[in-house]
C-alpha cells in the first residue's frame, strides 16, 4: 500500500504562481493581440554580469580537459567561494566566520524549504504574514504547527515581537513581497525575544544587495548574540541575476545548538553529506566572480537600474493618489489598493483593463489582502508604459 504525506492535503491547492499564469494565459487566449506587461513574478531580466560570464566559460573549459576536470566537489562547496564570500560579505562588517559555518547551495529556496530536515517537526513556528510562500508550504508538508504574525503599515511590516513562546521564526529583510527593510533596533528585539525563548531565528537575506543605506542592517550577525540564535541564508539570484544559474549560500555559527546541545551547524553538515552534492563548480566559479572589483561594479550598474524602475513605480503610483511602500532598499513595491479594493480584483482589473500583471496581495498571506505587489525587475520602457497604464484606469 502506498501511504502518501497527507500533509500535502493541507496545502492551498494552487502555487500562487501558477495560478496568476493561468489567468494571464486565459486572457491572453481571448485577447491575442494584447501586449502584457508582467510585473508581477519576482525573477530578474538583466543579463548575467560579464565578469561571472568569463568565469563560467573559462570553468567549461576547464572541465574539457582531463587535467583539470573537476567532478563531484565538496558537499559544503569550494574554498574559493567560500574565502570570497567571508572577505566580501561578512569580514568587513565585523563578522568573522569559520569556513566550516558557510555551506554553499544551489539556492535559498531550497536551503529555506530543507532546513526543517534538522528540526524536530514538534516545533511551533511563527511565520510573518505576508510572506514567501516557501516557509509555510514546507512547514505544512512537514506537518508543523504555524503561528502567523501579522505585518502591516502599523508595525513598519515588521511584525510585533510575540508574547507567546515560538520555536523557530521565519525572519525576510528585505521583505519579499512588501518591500519593507528592518532596522538594527527592531532586529536585536527579535534576537533578544529568540535568545530568551530560546528559539532558533531562520533569517533570509536573499536581497541584502538592494540595501542602499548603512543604517540597514544587511546581515543578522551585524546583532549582537545572534550567532547563538540564527541561521541566514543568502542567494545568488537576485543580487547578480542568478535565477537560472543556481548558487547561494546558508550561514550555520557554530554556537547554535538545539535544547540537549547538539550543534545545528553538525547536523546540517550531515544533511547536506547525505542529501546534497553541491552547487555545480561552473556557478561557484561564477558566483566566486561576482567579488571581483569588475564584477561588484557590474552588479551595482544593474541593481541600480532595477531601482531606477522601483523610484518610478513608486513615486508614480504615489503621485496617483496611491499609498505605497517598499521600493527604497528592495525590487518590490507593497501598494495599498484603491479605496480597500479586494487585491484579487484589483489584479483582474489591471490585467483587463491594463494589460498589466502584478500580484495581489492575498496570495502571500491574510494580511496581505488590500494590496498588490509590482516588482522593479522590468525594463525601464515596460515600467514607464505600465505607468501610463495603471494611471488611465485610477
Ligand atoms: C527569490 C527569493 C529567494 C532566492 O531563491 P533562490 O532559490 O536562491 O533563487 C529567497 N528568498 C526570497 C524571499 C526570495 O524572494
Amino acid at each position: 500500500m502506498i501511504r502518501t504525506n497527507t500533509n500535502y492535503l493541507q496545502l492551498s491547492h494552487r502555487y500562487l504562481f501558477a495560478e496568476i499564469a493561468q489567468q494571464v494565459n486565459a486572457y491572453k487566449a481571448e485577447h491575442p493581440e494584447a501586449n502584457i506587461i508582467r510585473l508581477g513574478i519576482g525573477d530578474v531580466t538583466c543579463p548575467l554580469p560579464d565578469a561571472a560570464i568569463k568565469a563560467m566559460h573559462h570553468a567549461v573549459d576547464e572541465c574539457a580537459d582531463g587535467k583539470t576536470f573537476r567532478g563531484y566537489g565538496p558537499e559544503h562547496g569550494y574554498d574559493f567561494l567560500i574565502d570570497a564570500i567571508m572577505a566580501h560579505d561578512f569580514t568587513p562588517r565585523g563578522i568573522q566566520l569559520d569556513r566550516e559555518e558557510v555551506f554553499i547551495s544551489d539556492g535559498a529556496k531550497s536551503d529555506t524549504g530543507n532546513i526543517g530536515d534538522i528540526l524536530s517537526t514538534d516545533n511551533i513556528v511563527g511565520i510573518t504574514d505576508p510572506v514567501y510562500p516557501v516557509y509555510v508550504d514546507t512547514n505544512i508538508m512537514a506537518g508543523r504547527t504555524i503561528k502567523y504574525i501579522p505585518c502591516h503599515a502599523d508595525n513598519g511590516f515588521t511584525g510585533d515581537i510575540p508574547t507567546e513562546h515560538l520555536d523557530i521564526i521565519y525572519l525576510c529583510y528585505p521583505n519579499n513581497p512588501t518591500g519593507a527593510v528592518i532596522t538594527k533596533e527592531k532586529l536585536a528585539e527579535w534576537v533578544n525575544y529568540a535568545l530568551r525563548e530560546k528559539a532558533l531565528i531562520l533569517y533570509d537575506s536573499a536581497y541584502e544587495a538592494f540595501i542602499s543605506s548603512d543604517d540597514i542592517p544587511h546581515s543578522i550577525y551585524e546583532i549582537e548574540g545572534a550567532k547563538e540564535c540564527a541561521i541566514e541564508f543568502r542567494s545568488f539570484s537576485k543580487t547578480a541575476g542568478f535565477t537560472g544559474v543556481r548558487c547561494g549560500y546558508t550561514i550555520i555559527p557554530k554556537e547554535l545548538k538545539g535544547a540537549d546541545g547538539t550543534s545545528l551547524n553538525a547536523l546540517w553538515n550531515r544533511r547536506q553529506c547525505s542529501k546534497f552534492n553541491g552547487a555545480s563548480y561552473i556557478s561557484q566559479r561564477g558566483a566566486e566572480a561576482i567579488f571581483t572589483p569588475e564584477g561588484q561594479q557590474q552588479v551595482r550598474a544593474t541593481i541600480q537600474h532595477y531601482m531606477k524602475n522601483a523610484q518610478l513605480i513608486r513615486e508614480s503610483l504615489a503621485f496617483f493618489g496611491l499609498t505605497v511602500y517598499g521600493g527604497e532598499h528592495s525590487p518590490y513595491i507593497w501598494v495599498s489598493t484603491p479605496d480597500g479594493e479586494d487585491s484579487w480584483h484589483f489584479f483582474h482589473r489591471l490585467l483587463h483593463d491594463a494589460n498589466v500583471v502584478v500580484t495581489p496581495g492575498e496570495g502571500f498571506g491574510t494580511h496581505g489582502e488590500g494590496y498588490v505587489r509590482i516588482t522593479a525587475f522590468g525594463t525601464w520602457e515596460n515600467s514607464l508604459e505600465a505607468m501610463e497604464r495603471i494611471k488611465k484606469i485610477l
